[in-house]
């Protein structure tokens, strides 16, 4: 094998850099799929069973295997569930911002694209006292205003584009840094799962487990962002949740790995000399 060419962008001369990042939904992601959800209790209970179950499985998987995480909570989801919020906030993870009730913007639209953000940071701002540092927009859906909101907010980073497997810097001040996702690497398309509103065959853990370990180690290879992007209410089943705990010691187990939140991914890229 060659070696690669460039030396390390990361902290320390790690060989990658790993950030779990978890959604946090609940009820909205129904929602935002279809208003009438609000009168059907049984998809509401998926949405509500990322925050009874998802989220304390989940924030106790991080705790016992000692790993920081981000977290990106929609504003109407922090004041709907505001215990879990502030659980996932005490326990020392990075909150992110990521809209009001999981609107998908419409650049159609830029006023109400406006005001579902200023309506979600005022969210989190209320129930969380945080100002989070980065914006993750429901869906991954960017329109031509997305960047200047999250800069007129004093953001940093942006986690909602797949053009590269390292982070880079928008063009325009001040500096957002983009921290890219893969729908390979997010857990809905394999196990987000509803009849009408999701309607797709389910996959096993063992098959993603394979496809998420074969990313880690291309990954690994390449000296890239692994950027994990999951939701509690999809991944916060028992097999799925055991499923990542073996994920996260495979990872554990390599030594040249940065672990980071994607506030500290951002921080760092704009620290880099020479940027
Ligand atoms: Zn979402």
């Amino acid at each position: 094998m060659r070696k690669a060419a460039r030396s390390s962008p990361w902290p320390r001369g790690a060989r990658c850099a790993v950030m779990l990042t978890f959604d946090f939904d609940a009820e909205s992601l129904w929602l935002a799929r279809d208003p009438g959800a609000a009168g059907r209790p049984g998809v509401m209970s998926q949405g509500r069973y990322g925050a009874r179950v998802g989220v304390p499985r989940l924030l106790a998987l991080l705790a016992a295997e000692r790993v920081r995480a981000t977290f990106f909570v929609p504003g109407w989801v922090a004041e709907n569930h505001p215990a879990e919020a502030r659980a996932i906030r005490d326990a020392g993870h990075e909150i992110g911002h990521h809209g009001y009730r999981h609107d998908w913007a419409d650049p159609a639209d830029p006023a109400s694209e406006r005001a579902a953000f200023e309506q979600g940071m005022k969210a989190l701002g209320t129930v969380l006292d945080v100002r989070p540092r980065g914006f993750r927009a429901p869906a991954w859906e960017l329109t031509p205003i997305t960047l200047d909101l999250v800069r007129e907010h004093g953001m940093v980073y942006s986690s909602n584009l797949m053009d590269d497997v390292l982070p880079y810097v928008h063009p325009g001040q001040p500096p957002v840094v983009e921290l890219p996702v893969q729908w390979v690497l997010d857990d809905a398309p394999y196990f987000l799962m509803h009849p009408r509103l999701a309607p797709r065959p389910m996959q096993s853990p063992e098959a993603v487990f394979g496809i998420w370990r074969d990313e880690f180690l291309g990954c690994h290879e390449w000296g890239g962002l692994f950027d994990l992007t999951c939701h509690p209410q999809v991944i916060g089943h028992p097999s799925r949740l055991l499923m990542l705990r073996r994920l996260i010691r495979l990872v554990r187990r390599k030594r040249d790995v940065w672990w980071a939140t994607a506030g500290e991914v951002a921080e760092h890229w704009l620290r880099r000399p020479g940027r």
